[in-house]
């Protein structure tokens, strides 16, 4: 979608320390060499035999050592020390003569050369080098990151938006009509300008993932076909202290060559949290969004530049960044609901060939609470399925067995279960269609399955909402706790023992009855008092209780008493229909999956 260039992956200080061995070696191996090269060892009979022959340029007696040179200074000798008394006297009237700086005399302008200006040379080389490779990074353009000078060295601009449209997103009908009218201001600013109205600056999306926000800041882009700049949130955030900043005013500088235009931040949380102000925080993370929100105020309202920016987790956001005259308008794009799933999948089997009688209501049915992304995969997953069948085209079949595919794994092909446990499994699933199926107002049941899945299932009950459900009332909450302890209270009835396979519903049960008293006030004893926050409402809404050790004590103790009611009130109804109970999981044992009709049939029958 968006071109970025790959940064250099070496660091600098990869250079550095190369630099500095390179020096460490010249140090350690050359230098002496260098400065030793002229110096020759002989014994001391040479030296002698040289005084006598007067070949002795200058000589330098030291504690240890001899060293001389000959005649015509070109070489240098050294010789050891041996007890000779005459020696001064001998050398003088041979014509030597006395000098006590024969090493450093011979090669100063060399070892100036070596310690100093070698090391410079390679220092000034490198650095020569990490411009170059910092201006090529940087598009061409003469700055420096290197001294925080930079400009980002991501390529924003990419045109209009690989041409999303709106009708490419299904459903979300509520945002994309907020869009719509970015879309009408960015074709005809004036209409807008002769009022006096300005449009917002920037525009929030919110929602859970896969929902369809980026598509949608894309579709607005292509709609209005302007240029889409695009940068993921987490793209500012650099190493260096100030290079995130920069990389804000380099995007809102070409952003505003380029008006009317859309930027669009995708995960805007992970420059825009709240700033906590401990000492030593994200320093570089907070400049960011300094500047982010300087560059903000710093455009008028007309100039064409909107700003999209998407986010699931919007509590989390700084509160200056979603003031007026900054991220001032929220649209939220929320989970698709019956209609929008339906208008989801269809827009997607466009892309596939699907036979003529699927009937996509019914997947829509199928597939509740499950995101544009899912909804996306489903469709894809059945195409996956008709090619591996060796079919030039999508069943309705395919469709089914790909929505469990999505959300209970793949059917595990080798698990072999023990007689014994297909039964306890096969008598679990019925439990649960059978108390579901018996109070009035839970959902019929669509499909019971005793083939394991991957995801660990070892079969599950499929239900089917008939419509949108907004509102849940108490009883329905409770039949729907009295169908998740269906399975145990099948088993304790028919095997007198209980199995680990329940755990999931108990956790299920659990967190429902747990919300009935702690959120929607639906307890015996704490009224329309709220215990519990939900904190994370979007991305699987983690909530934290808000009320007293005490209090949770007694919430603990009425969510046990009303599981167990509930327990109570499934085992019951599986001991009315004890019969059914046996028929229906000897069928379902024997064909392993069984249609919500074929169930319904032998209920009824
Ligand atoms: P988000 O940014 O909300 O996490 P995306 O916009 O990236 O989600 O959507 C991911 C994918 O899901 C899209 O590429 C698209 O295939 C599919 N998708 C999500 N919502 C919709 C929708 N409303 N209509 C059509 N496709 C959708």
């Amino acid at each position: 979608m968006q071109e970025v260039k790959q940064p250099n992956k070496k660091p600098f200080i990869y250079y550095y320390v190369i630099a500095l061995l390179v020096i460490f070696l010249i140090n350690c191996l050359l230098v002496p060499k260098v400065a030793q090269r002229a110096i020759r060892e002989v014994d001391y009979g040479t030296f002698m035999e040289m005084t006598y022959n007067q070949e002795i340029g200058y000589v330098q007696i030291e504690d240890n050592q001899i060293l001389f040179t000959d005649k015509d200074e070109t070489a240098i000798y050294k010789t050891g020390l041996v007890y000779d008394p005459d020696l001064t006297q001998r050398l003088y009237d041979n014509g030597a003569k006395f000098s006590g700086q024969i090493v450093e005399e011979m090669s100063p302008v060399l070892s100036i050369l070596i310690s100093w200006i070698l090391p410079m040379l390679l220092f000034a080389a490198l650095g020569q080098f990490m411009y170059r490779q910092m201006s090529k990074k940087a598009g061409g353009g003469a700055n420096s990151m290197m001294f925080g000078l930079g400009k980002s060295n991501a390529k924003v601009y990419v045109q209009s938006s690989d041409g999303i449209k709106f009708s490419d997103v299904a459903g979300e009908d509520e945002a994309k009509e907020n869009l719509a009218e970015i879309v009408d201001y960015l074709h005809n600013p004036e209409k807008y300008k002769e009022i006096g109205a300005s449009m917002p600056k920037g525009i929030l999306l919110v929602g859970p993932p896969g929902t369809g926000k980026t598509m949608l800041a894309k579709a607005v882009a292509g709609e209005a076909n302007v240029p889409f700049f695009s940068m993921s949130g987490s793209e500012f955030v650099e190493m260096f202290v100030g290079m995130g900043a920069s990389k804000v005013r380099d995007l809102f500088s070409q952003a505003k060559e380029k008006a009317p235009c859309i930027v669009f931040i995708d995960e805007i949380d992970a420059i825009g949290k709240k700033r906590d102000g401990q000492v030593g925080g994200n320093d570089e993370r907070e400049q960011t969004l300094n500047q982010l929100l300087t560059e903000m105020d710093g455009f008028e309202g007309n100039n064409g530049v909107i700003i999209l920016a998407a986010t699931n987790r919007p509590e989390s956001l700084d509160p200056a960044l979603l003031r007026p005259g900054r991220f001032d308008r929220r649209v939220p794009v929320e989970l698709p609901d019956l209609k929008g799933r339906e208008e989801i999948l269809k827009v997607h089997a466009r892309k596939i060939r699907v036979a003529d009688d699927v009937d996509f209501n019914k997947i829509a049915r199928m597939a509740s609470g499950a995101s544009g992304a899912e909804l996306a995969n489903i469709i894809n997953e059945a195409a996956l399925r008709a090619v591996r069948d060796g079919r030039k085209f999508a069943t309705q079949a395919d469709l089914e067995e790909s929505i469990e595919v999505v959300i209970a794994g793949y059917q595990k092909k080798n698990a072999i279960l023990t007689d014994k446990e297909k039964h306890i499994v096969a008598y679990h699933e019925i439990g649960h269609a059978l108390v579901a199926a018996r109070q009035s107002n839970s959902a019929p049941v669509q499909k019971i399955t005793i083939v394991p899945r991957t995801s660990g299932a070892l079969g599950y009950t499929m239900q089917v909402e008939e419509g949108n459900h907004y509102l849940m009332s108490k009883e329905e909450i409770e039949n729907k706790i009295a169908t998740y302890t269906g399975g145990r209270a099948a088993e304790e009835i028919v095997f007198g023992s209980v199995t680990t396979g329940a755990s999931n519903d108990i956790e299920q049960a659990t967190k429902l009855a747990r919300s009935m008293i702690t959120r929607y006030g639906m307890s015996k004893d704490f009224d329309m008092v709220a215990m519990e926050a939900v904190t994370n409402q979007y991305l699987g809404g983690d909530s934290s209780l808000t009320c007293s050790m005490e209090t949770q004590t007694a919430i603990d103790r009425e969510v046990v008493e009303l599981v167990k009611r509930q327990h109570e009130k499934a085992g019951q109804i599986l001991l009315e229909n004890r019969e059914k109970l046996d028929e229906l999981a000897n069928f379902l044992y024997e064909k392993e999956t069984i249609t919500g009709e074929e169930f319904m049939e032998i209920l009824n029958g």
